[in-house]
């Protein structure tokens, strides 16, 4: 809650908007696990996550370690007609590339292995640092553009699209679903934890005084 009783020092507050009724008032600085409601509407306007900079750490290597398990292993084997072909994300790029869809490859590509990949490397290099208080060149960009990044890794959209494709394909193939499947549904829940755990506001806030 916010605590407007005690009056903050001059150097502790910052001016902010609420977000639903427009008005302007001085921000106190809000501890960890705390909320601040607008003293005209009620509205949420900041919370502060309680947790440290681990939570979002750890669950970014466990995306990591998921996103490679689902790039360098099977995404499904299909056996049609006695001819078995095994698929993995990136053949699935290359063989929309081939069919001449550039444009749908170039797009399953960013959403479904390089947005993924920048975002979860962008958690390391502006958090990691960040743990030992250190501050790397660069790390504001990197963070802006993790958040710029936010509505292009569609993860989801990707795992719909696969298991559409194996419902279709069901009665035409025998599908056999590989491990990247399961590490590819995975990445998924881990990712969203990821942004979820993020307290991009104490990190802003880490990021901004030496400049
Ligand atoms: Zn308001």
């Amino acid at each position: 809650m916010t605590h407007f009783t005690n009056k903050p020092k001059d150097s502790e507050i910052s001016l902010t908007a609420c977000h639903d009724c427009d008005l302007l008032f001085p921000m106190p600085h809000l501890q960890k696990g705390e909320k601040a409601l607008c003293p005209r509407c009620g509205a949420l306007v900041l919370e502060r996550k309680s947790c440290s900079l681990d939570y979002p750490l750890a669950l970014a290597l466990t995306s990591l370690v998921l996103f490679i398990i689902a790039n360098v292993n099977t995404l499904m084997k299909m056996n049609v007609g006695g001819r078995s072909e095994s698929e993995t994300i990136i053949s699935g790029v290359n063989e929309l590339y081939a069919q001449g869809y550039w444009e749908i490859a170039a797009l399953v590509f960013i959403v479904s292995i390089l947005a993924p990949l920048l975002k979860i490397l962008c958690v390391f290099y502006v958090l990691m640092p960040l743990k030992f208080n250190i501050r790397l060149r660069y790390a504001k960009q990197a963070f802006r553009f993790y958040e710029i990044l936010h509505p292009w890794a569609m993860t989801e959209v990707y795992m719909l699209g696969i298991l559409v494709a194996i419902v279709k394909l069901a009665d035409l193939a025998t599908i056999n679903t590989g491990i990247a499947l399961y590490a590819f549904a995975a990445l998924i829940p881990f990712m969203a934890a990821t942004d979820s755990t993020l307290d991009d506001h104490e990190i802003w806030e880490r990021l901004e005084p030496s400049d």
